[in-house]
């Protein structure tokens, strides 16, 4: 039985051995998933987004006093 692959429509034969079925390969699963596009790419701006908060919070406190 031959199938295409979703991500690059490669015929392909359907195997039981096939673990990447119904894509040819790793790497097309992975592009499907989303998951090739955003790999090694770190979140930016989290920890300092969250310095912000801090320091709001820091600066609202002065304000009190
Ligand atoms: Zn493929």
């Amino acid at each position: 039985m031959k199938v295409q692959c979703p991500t690059c429509q490669k015929s392909l034969e359907w195997t039981p051995d096939n673990k990447y079925r119904p894509f040819c390969s790793e790497r097309c699963k992975l592009i499907d998933l989303g998951e090739w596009a955003s790999e090694g790419h770190a979140i930016p701006g989290k920890s300092v987004e969250e310095e912000m908060m801090s320091e709001d919070w820091n600066e609202q406190k002065r304000w009190d006093n």
